[in-house]
């Protein structure tokens, strides 16, 4: 790329997850359509995620540099080509996962202060997890934000819980308190649906949740994938209590708008999916995922998949970590849906790969979506104005559960009340794996029940169904010219 004078904004996404990488590329691309050249870093095993979405992007993504910098994963004992934190095996790992972080944070600053970068940063965004892209800013004397992937009442919540505590002065684990944010709504949360930041237990260490907290408190402002019309006053409240510029930028799932459909990027199973759908009815089907890496007790998936099986629906059912799953729930997978040489089912199709999530959801066919209430996926229900039965599995899913269905009236509950165990929130003496043993929360009938809310073709269900259009509406709107987040971005590369 040749040397230029324009705001060059360089983006540091957390390598926690294909979660945190996917919006900030995203939000690369939707700043390289403002016409600023952006130069996205990341590591070796993580960068074909990157560049993949670039692609997709053109021609905007010919604006954007990706720069894989090699993860010493090795040299703190990491196994090979664990360079993301949902790749780890075990709880132990998390520590020196943070470690070689650290070294990976050295590195990168050498390249950024040395003369490889096509003009100097601007400005740098950066993922939760790298604190240490805050030095570097003050070094090179640019702005530094930062991206946490969670929504702006998720984020409005979280500050309030580290101001104010009120968790702590709760008896028991899953006792209700209230988190008063917003003026017109009492989220009432236990301390168990927390993210793990609030956890006596989690193996994430107190070093790591300190270090993030104090970057959060010091970096110069937020970037949110969100709009302002969308949470209800929650990015202004949010900067009035950080005292931060809060910049909403989102939907940033609408960077690849209209959603890409080339075939020749889908596996042989995402085609398969989306050939399905062309052959259901409009707004029939129900869409069930839990995010990149969402998986659960197999007799709690066994549970789920009853009701998906006996629901009067189609159901387009994305699995993650089947091939951990005992014998007797692959079988019972492979005899009730087809799946892995199964008897076909036209019913209840399961795909066990990466599912061509954001074209799905904007497919005529998907009428309703059983989600796990990651950001990522809510933000992109929001956009194709798809509503939600929120399940939420940990994080801080359980405040975007309160959002979806208290505030925005877009879902409806099924009713799970703790969190299923993940890497995070295991406890460092605890074996991962134990989850294997645990019973399910939500029973079939449970889950069926908050799907015929979901489909419901009653006064109730149309008015879901009404509200999520409108915030479809809404968020389209957000991106065009004149739009709140088309705005934020131009605010975000003159910063
Ligand atoms: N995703 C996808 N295909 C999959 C699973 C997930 O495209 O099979 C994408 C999804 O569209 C979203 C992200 O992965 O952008 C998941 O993010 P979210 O915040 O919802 O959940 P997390 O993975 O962090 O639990």
């Amino acid at each position: 790329m040749e040397k230029t004078t324009k705001p060059h904004l360089v983006l540091v996404p957390w390598i926690g997850g294909v979660s945190h990488i996917i919006p900030m590329t995203d939000i690369g691309c939707l700043l390289a359509s403002h016409g600023a050249p952006v130069t996205i870093i990341t590591t070796p095993a993580n960068a074909p995620v990157v560049e993949s979405r670039v692609d997709r992007a053109t021609p905007h993504g010919a604006g954007i540099t990706v720069t894989a910098i090699p993860f010493p994963g090795a040299e703190a004992g990491l196994p090979e080509g664990c360079e993301r934190l949902d790749l780890l095996q075990s709880p132990a790992d998390v520590p020196r996962f943070f470690a070689a972080n650290k070294q990976f944070g050295e590195a990168v600053a050498r390249y950024c202060c040395g003369a490889s970068l096509p003009s100097p940063p601007s400005c740098i965004v950066a993922g939760m997890g790298h604190p240490w892209t805050l030095g570097l800013a003050r070094r090179l004397g640019v702005p530094c934000y930062i991206f946490h992937g969670f929504g702006a009442f998720a984020l409005l919540c979280i500050e309030h819980l580290f101001e104010h505590r009120p968790h702590e002065a709760v008896a028991s684990p899953d006792e209700l308190f209230s988190i008063p944010v917003l003026p017109s709504f009492e989220c009432r949360v236990s301390p168990r649906q927390l993210p793990p930041f609030f956890s006596p237990s989690t193996s994430i260490g107190g070093g790591p949740v300190r270090e993030m907290r104090e970057f959060d408190v010091a970096v110069d402002g937020v970037v949110v994938n969100t709009f302002e019309e969308l949470e209800h006053g929650s990015t202004a409240l949010l900067a009035a209590a950080t005292g931060k510029r809060v910049l909403a930028v989102g939907p940033v799932s609408l960077s690849h708008h209209p959603p890409s459909l080339d075939s020749r990027a889908m596996s042989e199973d995402a085609r398969r999916c989306m050939a399905w759908l062309d052959t259901k009815a409009s707004k029939s089907v129900v869409y069930v995922s839990f995010g990149s890496a969402g998986c659960m007790p197999p007799a709690q998936l066994m549970q789920l998949g009853m009701a998906l099986v006996s629901c009067p629906w189609p159901v387009l059912w994305i699995v993650k970590g089947a091939d951990s799953l005992p014998d007797n729930a692959k079988r019972w997978l492979r005899e009730n849906t087809g799946v892995d040489g199964g008897a076909a089912n036209n019913k209840c199709m399961v795909m066990r790969g990466w599912a061509p999530q954001v074209a799905i959801l904007a497919h005529p066919a998907v009428g309703g979506f059983l989600t796990h209430c990651g950001w990522g996926s809510t933000l992109e229900a929001v956009a194709a104005g798809v509503p939600m039965a929120t399940w939420p599995l940990f994080a801080e899913q359980f405040l975007n559960e309160r959002l979806i269905v208290d505030v925005l009236g877009v879902g409806v509950s099924v009713g799970v009340t703790r969190p299923t165990e993940n890497i995070l929130t295991a406890s460092k003496s605890k074996a991962y794996g134990s989850k294997d043993e645990a019973d399910a929360e939500a029973m079939m009938e449970q889950v069926m029940k908050a799907l015929e809310r979901l489909m419901d073709e009653g006064a109730e269900g149309e008015g879901r169904r009404t509200k999520a259009r409108e915030l479809k509406v809404k968020a389209e709107g957000a991106l065009e010219k004149g739009g709140s987040s088309y705005f934020n971005l131009e605010k975000l590369i003159k910063s």
